[in-house]
C-alpha cells in the first residue's frame, strides 16, 4: 500500500511492513502507528478536492486511511455525524462557543463504527475468513453490524457486565457471541489468545492500529463541519484511550495537510472507578491497571490498552485529564437529554460532565471553543438511563376524571 510508510512500534520505534505485522511491534509487543506519505497523500487529497467530495460519509476522507477498498461494504452511513452549535447552552455555562458531536447517530449509535469500519475493510483486504473482537458492546456491535451482509464470521467475546441493549444488537444481526463470565480484560485476552490460536483476524481496539485510525475521521469532520478550523478543546471520553489518540492524530493529520493551522487542546475524560489513564497523567508515570467499576461501561477497563498513545496525544496537545463520579454522570446524562435533546449512554455523557467540571474550575477561558463528543446513543443501556429518572408512576384509570386530579396546566 503506497500511501502507508511503514507501522512504527510506539515503545521501541521498530518499524515493520503492512506484510510483518497488523498487531503489536514483532520485537517488543508495544503497539504499533501507522505512518503515511504525506507528500503522496497531497498530491490527490486537499481541501478543495474535499470541497468538491459530496460522498458525505467517512470514507470521504479515504485518502488518508489505511484502506484501499471498501466498496462491499453495506450501505450503513458511517459517519457524517452532526455538529451541533449551542449557543445558548454555552451561555448558560459562560462560555463561549460550545459544539456537540453526536455520535450516537452513526448506524449502531456509537463512534465505535468508525473503527470498525476501516477494520473491516483491511480484514478483506487480507482476504480474512473470520474476524473478532473483545468489547462489553458498542465495538462489537458495530463490528457485527458491518459484517453482517459479509462473507465474513465474526465471532465477538463479550464481558459478563455487557447491557443487555449491546447483547442483542449482536445477536440481532447474526454474530456468533461468546458470553465470558468474566471482565472486559479477561475478555480481551481470551479474544487475543484465540485470534493468534486459529489464525482470526482480531480487530480488539489498542491492539489493531487500523481501528485507531477510523476514529480520525471524528476529528476531521469536525474540522471541515467548522468551515476548516478546530475547536480550542475537544472533551473525549477516554477508556482505552483509543479515540482520544485516534482523534488527535486526525487533527494531526489535517495540520501536516495543511488543512487547519491551530492544533486543538485534547482533554481526557474518564469515570472515577476506571481512571487509569487520568491517573498516569496525574503521577507522570505509565499507566498501571485499575479494579475498574462504573456505570459507564463502554470506558470500564482495567488497563487502557491505548494509553501510550492516549498519554502522549495528552502531551503534545499540552492536554488535560479529569475524571467525573457515577452520580455525575447521571446528572449529565439527564441535563443533556433536557437542555439538547441529545440521548447519550453513560459514556457518552461522560464529556459533558467533564466540561461543566473544567467551567466550575475556570479552566475555560471567556473567548474558547470547545467540542464535546458524544460517544453513543442513550438507548444502547437504557437500563443505566433508567437510574437517571423515576419510572415508577401508577396507572391511571382511562377517564377524564382522573386526568383532572391530576392539576395539569389549562389554557382555557
Ligand atoms: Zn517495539
Amino acid at each position: 500500500m503506497k500511501k502507508i510508510l511503514n507501522l512504527q512500534c510506539v515503545q521501541c520505534g521498530k518499524e515493520h511492513t503492512t506484510r510483518e505485522s497488523d498487531y503489536v511491534c514483532n520485537s517488543c509487543g508495544g503497539n504499533l502507528e501507522i505512518n503515511y506519505d504525506y507528500k503522496l497523500i497531497n498530491k490527490r487529497f486537499d481541501y478543495d478536492v474535499l470541497e468538491k467530495n459530496d460522498n458525505y460519509n467517512m470514507w470521504r476522507y479515504v485518502d488518508l486511511l489505511p484502506v484501499e477498498e471498501h466498496k462491499e461494504m453495506p450501505p450503513v452511513q458511517v459517519g457524517w455525524t452532526p455538529l451541533y452549535r449551542l449557543d445558548d447552552l454555552a451561555k448558560e455555562l459562560g462560555i463561549s462557543k460550545l459544539y456537540i458531536k453526536d455520535e450516537g447517530r452513526n448506524p449502531t449509535g456509537s463512534i465505535k463504527d468508525r473503527g470498525s469500519a476501516v477494520a473491516v475493510a483491511r480484514a478483506l483486504e487480507l482476504g480474512a475468513k473470520v474476524i473478532t473482537d473483545a468489547s462489553s458492546g458498542n465495538a462489537s456491535d458495530s463490528l457485527a453490524c458491518l459484517t453482517s451482509s459479509l462473507d465474513l464470521k465474526t465471532v465477538i467475546f463479550t464481558p459478563k457486565n455487557t447491557p443487555i441493549p449491546k447483547l442483542v444488537q449482536l445477536y440481532m444481526y447474526g454474530a456468533q457471541v461468546i458470553r465470558i463470565d468474566g471482565t472486559y480484560d479477561d475478555a480481551f485476552e481470551l479474544c487475543k489468545a484465540a485470534s493468534a490460536k486459529y489464525g482470526w483476524y482480531n480487530r480488539a481496539a489498542g491492539f489493531n492500529p487500523f481501528g485507531r485510525e477510523g476514529k480520525k475521521t471524528c476529528a476531521f469532520e469536525i474540522c471541515e463541519q467548522m468551515q476548516w478550523e478546530a475547536p480550542d478543546k475537544v472533551l473525549v471520553a477516554v477508556g482505552d484511550g483509543t479515540i482520544l489518540s485516534g482523534m488527535w492524530k486526525g487533527f494531526t493529520d489535517f495540520n501536516k495537510l495543511g488543512i487547519i493551522e491551530k492544533m486543538p487542546q485534547m482533554i481526557a475524560v474518564q469515570a472515577e472507578g476506571s481512571a487509569a489513564i487520568k491517573n498516569a497523567w496525574e503521577n507522570k508515570t505509565e499507566a498501571t491497571a485499575v479494579q475498574a467499576s462504573t456505570i459507564a461501561d463502554s470506558i470500564s477497563v482495567n488497563y487502557p490498552r491505548d494509553a501510550y498513545l492516549a498519554l502522549q496525544a495528552l502531551q503534545e496537545s499540552n492536554g488535560m485529564a479529569l475524571s467525573v463520579s457515577d452520580e455525575e454522570i447521571i446528572t449529565a446524562m439527564k441535563e443533556l437529554a433536557r437542555k439538547t435533546g441529545i440521548f447519550a449512554e453513560p459514556s457518552g455523557a461522560v464529556t459533558y460532565a467533564g466540561l461543566k467540571k473544567l467551567v466550575e474550575q475556570g479552566a475555560i477561558k471567556k473567548d474558547e471553543s470547545v467540542a464535546i463528543v458524544v460517544g453513543g446513543n442513550g438507548l444502547k443501556d437504557i437500563g443505566a438511563a433508567a437510574k437517571a429518572v423515576d419510572i415508577s408512576q401508577v396507572f391511571v384509570k382511562p377517564t377524564l376524571e382522573e386526568i383532572e386530579k391530576l392539576g395539569l396546566v389549562k389554557e382555557k
